[in-house]
């Protein structure tokens, strides 16, 4: 009986879903999806069409990094082509979810247009393709540095070719303008420019070489220069953008290793002009998987080989960067090769035909005493952008007053250590993103850290605190493990790592991605997790996690 009516409710409940869904579909919107370039964004709650324009909650804007800033009502572009006149557009209301009440959303299409764009729709799919137009590729006479500019954020990577020796350069979520930009300047190692529209989401620049060249690259997603040197023998730059593995390199990789293997050793050390490099032999080209842990740093890897033991090396060496080598079988048959940190370090990795190399360097910035640094402190949101929210008891808990009183707290500490301060807000108001920025670089700031906190489509699905750098920067990885490994000794809450903001989009975290300072975002725990939330909102919590960021930015800078 009991189940009877459980039954009857759940139908009744179901019945008066589907009436609230259908007066809200029949507004006209619907729910639809955005890709920027190749990639789908996910977002929630979902962006709504409505037959001619792709409406997205004003919350997701700082997830397609483009340069506006928002209030509650109105989003201003910034940097918009010379020809067009800034511009300010008006949000609209529209409800989002059923029996919720109205949110402001933008307008895609207008906005990218705006911006320098194109838009495409797709109606099988649902999907609403944004792509960049290229605004100019220019090679600079004297430095020999390519300039590229996009009107938007794009994906990019680069490609040698030889016979003849060609560069490539493609730029993923792309396309040409009716006018194409005509390469400009000449430089002696460059015979020839050509660019044209490769696939539909794909620009491809081409340069012709006399002889090989090798990039370094600096810049954002938008506007960038790659510097063309003497190709060496020496492996690539860290700092280059990783090239794809050429298909003979990952068929390599798969084949199956020697039958007969040499015992497993431990790696060789050694000092560098850089700084450290760690080599281990193989018999043949692998590419091991890598992970980043706490408490105590160290670098772990997963290594092809066979051992019987456990294999130890003390090290305690801060010189080069390590207290011990460790070398552990696994189940699987392989070895876990760990590398156990005196310090938080640059790491980048590359393998060769017969060694994996690791190489270990000082972190930019890193060095000397807290009391030299400039730091900026960027609580994030605030003034009506709240952030993060949730149901706490009977009241609302808002992500922009938690992260505003620890970052509070960091900033007191950071000045009693002696270091140079600047907080990006101290009280409730709305900052754009970019501004966030463009203060710690004016300011010349050695680091960025902005402060969050977390929250997912699913109450109480997720709990712990992330931190986020901006791509594959070995240099803010080192500082968000640095104070990841301090946070985790006091917050009682999950480490859920150091991770790659690409990881979340492709593009990265806006205000990771324009600061030109080692930065990182720190996810302090999930809002909407019940034994999170109940630590966020403590403030003894909040007191204990600045003195734990504290720590672990003085560590990383003092090493000890
Ligand atoms: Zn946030």
């Amino acid at each position: 009986m009991r189940d009877a009516i459980v039954q009857r409710s759940a139908v009744l409940w179901a019945v008066l879903v589907a009436m609230l869904a259908s007066t809200w579909a029949s507004d006209g919107y619907r729910p639809a999806r955005l890709s920027l370039g190749t990639r789908v964004q996910e977002l929630s709650p979902p962006p709504l069409w409505d037959g001619r324009e792709l409406w997205i909650p004003a919350q997701h804007l700082e997830k397609l990094g483009w340069n506006l800033s928002a209030t509650s009502s109105t989003v201003k572009l910034n940097d918009l082509p010379p020809d067009s006149p800034q511009a300010t557009l008006l949000m609209t209301p529209i409800q989002v979810e059923p029996n919720q009440k109205p949110t402001p959303c933008v307008p895609v299409r207008d906005v990218v247009r705006r911006l320098g764009g194109l838009t495409r729709w797709n109606e099988e799919t649902q999907t609403l393709t944004v792509l960049a137009f290229l605004r100019q590729v220019r090679i600079d006479p004297e430095t020999g540095q390519i300039q590229v500019q996009t009107s938007l954020p794009v994906e990019w990577r680069t490609l040698n070719l030889s016979d003849p020796a060609r560069l490539v350069i493609d730029l993923s979520g792309c396309a040409l303008p009716d006018q194409p930009p005509t390469p400009e300047g000449v430089f002696e190692r460059v015979r020839a420019v050509r660019v044209g529209q490769f696939d539909p989401t794909t620009v491809r620049i081409v340069l012709e070489l006399d002889t090989p060249l090798t990039t370094t690259w600096n810049g954002t997603a938008r506007q960038w220069s790659l510097s063309l040197t003497e190709q060496s023998a020496q492996v690539a730059q860290s700092d280059t953008q990783p090239e794809p593995p050429t298909e003979k390199a990952s068929a390599e990789a798969e084949s199956p290793p020697e039958p007969q293997a040499p015992p497993f050793q431990l790696p060789t050390v050694e000092r560098t002009a850089q700084g450290v490099q760690v080599i281990l032999p193989t018999s043949a080209p692998v590419r091991p998987r890598v992970n980043f842990l706490e408490d105590p740093l160290r670098i772990v890897l997963e290594v092809p080989g066979t051992l019987q033991e456990t294999l130890e090396q003390v090290v305690d060496d801060p010189s080069l960067f390590l207290r011990a080598l460790r070398a552990i079988p696994t189940e699987g048959g392989t070895v876990r090769l760990v590398l156990e940190l005196t310090r938080s370090v640059g790491a980048t990795l590359l393998t060769t035909q017969n060694q994996i190399a690791i190489n270990l360097r000082m972190p930019r910035n890193a060095g000397g005493t807290l009391r030299q640094k400039v730091i900026v402190i960027d609580p994030g949101h605030g003034g009506n952008q709240t952030g993060a929210r949730a149901r706490h008891g009977n009241r609302w808990v808002e992500e922009k007053e938690i992260v505003l009183a620890i970052a509070k707290h960091v900033a007191d500490r950071l000045s009693a250590e002696g270091a140079t301060v600047i907080m990006t807000r101290g009280k409730d108001e709305a900052i754009g993103l970019y501004a966030r920025t463009e203060l710690a670089n004016n300011a010349n700031a050695h680091f960025f850290l902005s402060i969050h906190c977390d929250s997912n489509p699913r109450p109480n699905s997720a709990s712990g605190t992330t931190i986020f750098f901006h791509k594959d920067d070995a240099d803010s990885r080192a500082l968000g493990q640095a104070i990841l490994n301090e946070m985790v000794k006091v917050t009682g809450l999950p480490s859920r790592g150091v991770r790659s903001d690409s990881t979340l989009y492709q593009s990265g975290l806006a205000v990771l991605r324009t600061s030109q300072m080692p930065a990182v975002l720190i996810e302090v725990g999930f809002i909407n997790h019940d034994t999170d939330r109940a630590k966020l909102i403590d403030p003894k919590f909040q007191e204990r996690v600045a003195e734990a960021i504290v720590r672990g930015l003085k560590s990383h800078v003092e090493g000890r």
